[in-house]
C-alpha cells in the first residue's frame, strides 16, 4: 500500500509565500476532492507536487511510499507511479494520441528496466483498445492530434485515457477555475470512477462544489490561505454546496 504525504509543506513563488504549512495524507484506493476558493494555492499544490522548477519549497516535505519527492524531477515522479493532469495541457503538434501514449507507456518501461525495448505494437494497440472500450472513447479518438483544436471535453478525455494506460498508484487531477464545462466534468468524473480501484488514489482538485455530484469522494478538505483548513466526508462538500465557504473562513477567523 503506498501512500503520498504531505507533511507542512511551505512554498513559494518569486518570493511569495503560497502555501503555509499544508499537510494531506492520501493512501492509496481512496478518492479526496480538495476545494478552495479561488487564489487559494490550488494549482500551486498540484504544480508542487508536480515538481514544476517554479515552486519553491521552502519546508516540509513530500513523502511517497516514505521516500521524499523534492529532489526528483517530474519524470522520476511520474515513473515512480504518480501522475498528474495539467490544468492547461500544451497540444503537440503531428503527435497522435496513439502516439504520444505509446511514448509515455515506453518511458515508464525504461525506467522499470533499462533493457526494455519498448511494448510491441500490437499489444500496444490491444491494450489502448481495452481501456478505449472501457472509458466508452470513440476509437477514431487515438488518430486525433493530441490537444490540436480539442474541445474542453477531448482535453479531459486524452488525460483519462493516459491515466488508464499508466496505471498510476496516485493521480492528481487539477480542474480549471473556468471553462471546465459540464461535459469535461462529467468525462473525467465517469473516468474516475471507472478507473477507481484499491491500487489508485485520487486527489480531485476543484473551485467547484458540482463535480462531486458526479465523484463520490471519500474524505472532503477544504483549502483556505495556503493550508487545509478543514476535512471531513462528503457531507462537507453539500455544506459548501449550500453555505459556500465563508463559514469556513469565520471558524478559522474565530480560531474555532
Ligand atoms: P488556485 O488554484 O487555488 O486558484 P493558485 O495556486 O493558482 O490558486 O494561486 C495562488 C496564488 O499564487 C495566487 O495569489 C496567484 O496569483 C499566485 N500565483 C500562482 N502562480 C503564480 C506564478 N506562476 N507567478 C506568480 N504568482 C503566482
Ligand atoms: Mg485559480
Ligand atoms: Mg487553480
Amino acid at each position: 500500500m503506498s501512500e503520498l504525504v504531505i507533511k507542512n509543506l511551505h512554498v513559494q513563488i518569486e518570493n511569495k509565500p503560497i502555501l503555509k504549512g499544508l499537510n494531506l495524507t492520501l493512501p492509496q484506493g481512496e478518492v479526496h476532492a480538495i476545494m478552495g476558493p479561488n487564489g487559494t494555492g490550488k494549482s500551486t499544490l498540484a504544480n508542487t507536487l508536480m515538481g514544476h522548477p517554479s515552486y519553491q519549497v521552502t519546508e516540509g516535505d513530500i513523502l511517497f511510499d516514505g521516500k521524499s519527492l523534492l529532489n526528483l524531477s517530474p519524470a522520476e515522479r511520474s515513473h515512480l507511479g504518480i501522475f498528474l493532469a495539467f490544468q492547461y495541457p500544451v497540444s503537440i503538434p503531428g503527435v497522435t494520441v496513439a502516439n504520444f501514449l505509446r511514448t509515455a507507456v515506453n518511458a515508464h518501461r525504461k525506467a522499470a528496466n533499462p533493457d526494455d525495448k519498448g511494448i510491441p505494437i500490437l499489444e500496444f494497440r490491444k491494450i489502448m483498445k481495452e481501456k478505449m472500450e472501457m472509458l466508452k472513447v470513440d476509437s477514431a479518438f487515438a488518430g486525433r492530434y493530441l490537444n490540436e483544436g480539442f474541445s474542453g471535453g477531448e482535453k479531459k478525455r486524452a488525460e483519462v485515457l493516459q491515466m488508464a494506460m499508466l496505471q498510476p498508484s496516485i493521480a492528481i487531477l487539477d480542474e480549471t477555475d473556468s471553462g471546465l464545462d459540464i461535459d469535461a466534468l462529467r468525462i473525467v468524473s465517469e473516468g474516475v470512477n471507472t478507473l477507481r480501484n484499491k491500487e489508485l488514489g485520487v486527489l480531485v482538485i476543484t473551485h467547484y462544489q458540482r463535480i462531486l455530484n458526479y465523484i463520490q469522494p471519500d474524505i472532503v478538505h477544504v483549502m483556505m490561505d495556503g493550508r487545509i483548513v478543514e476535512s471531513g466526508g462528503p457531507d462537507l462538500a453539500l455544506d459548501l454546496e449550500e453555505h459556500g465557504y465563508t463559514w469556513v473562513r469565520e471558524k478559522l477567523e474565530n480560531g474555532t
